[in-house]
Parts: C-alpha cells; structure tokens; sequence
C-alpha cells in the first residue's frame, strides 16, 4: 500500500492496550514478521463480524496474530502452527503470560508435513495462512478439506510488497517471489470452490468463502 496511506491509516487505530505494544514491540527488536497494524484491525474487523468459532493458523511466529484473534472474538479456539523452534517456545510463552493456553494450541512443525493430523482436528470455519509465501497454493489445496462450508480461507500478503501488481518492479529477491504470488493469485480468483475478493489493505489481504 502507498506509504502515505498506511501512514494515515494506521494513526488512526485507535490505542492498543499494553500487552499489543509489548509484543510488536519484541517481533520488532527480534526481526520477526508479523502483521502489520492496519492489517491485523482488518482481518480482527472480519473476523469480528463472521465470529468463527474454530480458527486454524499457518504460521504462528510469536504468537501476536493468534492472541489478536481471539481478542476480536473471545469464544474462539485457535489452532495455529509454526516450524521455527524459537519462534514456537515465544509464542507459547507470550500466550501463556496472556493466559489464553486454553484458547490457542500451538502445534511445532511444517504444515506441509503435519496436514493429515491437523485436518483430523477440523472443521475449521476460518483458515488463515501466513506461512512461507512461496507455498501459498500447497497450503491452501492441503487444507482446503478442513474448512466447512461456508467457511473463510485469508491469505496474508497476497500484493506482497508491490511486487506482485507491477511485474517490472525489479529486485533480486523479491521479484521471483513476487511471480509466484501472481500466480497464486490467478489460481485462486479462478478457484469455482471459492470466492475470492483481494483487499489492497497492508501487504493485501485475500478473502476466499467456500461455497
Ligand atoms: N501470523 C504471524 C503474526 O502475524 O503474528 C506471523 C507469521 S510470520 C509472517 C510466518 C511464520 O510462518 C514464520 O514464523 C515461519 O517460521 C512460519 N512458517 C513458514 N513456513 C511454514 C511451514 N511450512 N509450516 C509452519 N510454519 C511455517
């Protein structure tokens, strides 16, 4: 999203209590990315107004956006995964010290790997993927079976970057990455199980119902 934009949006967020600062604070002294403000007010928005009672997460890094989502609705489970080691350790610790253990399970491992247990643990209402970006397409076809119908599948940074809407924005990493998330996209606007819109809010947003 343009810079001045985001800027705008995200003074507006209204003040986040302690705990919210304290760990954007530790995922920005630790370099971990999680997600961005204006972003994680969007998808808490969503999931505010859907109120799914099962939520599964790839991609739990510390913790942040699974103890965000049960804020936004306090009767919800979440069942989220992680494969960095450290990252999985922070992240029950954080949800520990927000007494929220009975709320969130944190599995460690690959989601590519662990597919077949996790989907045994369904149905889920609302999957959100927020793991490895090159891996979007594995992760939706493998867990695609777990969401009831009806159900949402949100995908995180889906316009990573601008490097997904302009194909000429060049950079040595990112451009290639960039292709595949186009990809991504092409398959999933055309996916007839589900409909898709893509909101240009954060690194972008996409928003799928099963149908
Ligand atoms: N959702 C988190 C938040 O907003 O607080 C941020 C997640 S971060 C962008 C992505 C995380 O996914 C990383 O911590 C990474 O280790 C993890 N990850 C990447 N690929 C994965 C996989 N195949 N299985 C499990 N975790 C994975």
């Amino acid at each position: 999203m343009d810079e001045n934009l985001t800027g705008y949006l995200t003074q507006l967020l209204p003040e986040q209590e302690n705990w919210v600062l304290e760990l954007e604070k530790q995922a920005k002294e630790d370099h971990v990315p999680i997600m961005d403000p204006v972003g994680i007010h969007f998808l808490m928005q969503v999931i505010k107004l859907r109120k799914p009672a099962s939520i599964l997460e790839i991609g739990a890094a510390i913790g942040y956006s699974a103890l965000r989502m049960i804020q936004a609705n306090p009767a919800a489970t979440v069942l989220t995964i992680e494969r960095d080691e450290q990252r999985y350790k922070q992240a029950l610790y954080n949800i520990e010290k927000q007494q929220k253990q009975d709320k969130i399970d944190v599995i460690f491992g690959d989601a590519l790997e662990k597919a077949e247990d996790i989907v045994a643990k369904g149905p889920f209402d609302l999957l959100f993927i927020d793991a490895a970006k090159g891996q979007y397409q594995r992760f939706f076809e493998l867990y695609s079976q777990a969401i009831s119908k009806g159900g949402l599948i949100i995908t995180d940074n889906v316009l990573f970057k601008g490097y997904v809407a302009d194909p000429d924005k060049v950079h040595p990493r990112y451009a290639k990455l960039g292709k595949k998330i186009r990809k991504y996209n092409d398959w999933l606007m055309q996916n007839p199980d589900y409909t898709t819109s893509i909101v240009p809010i954060g690194d972008g947003v996409a928003i799928s119902i099963k149908e």
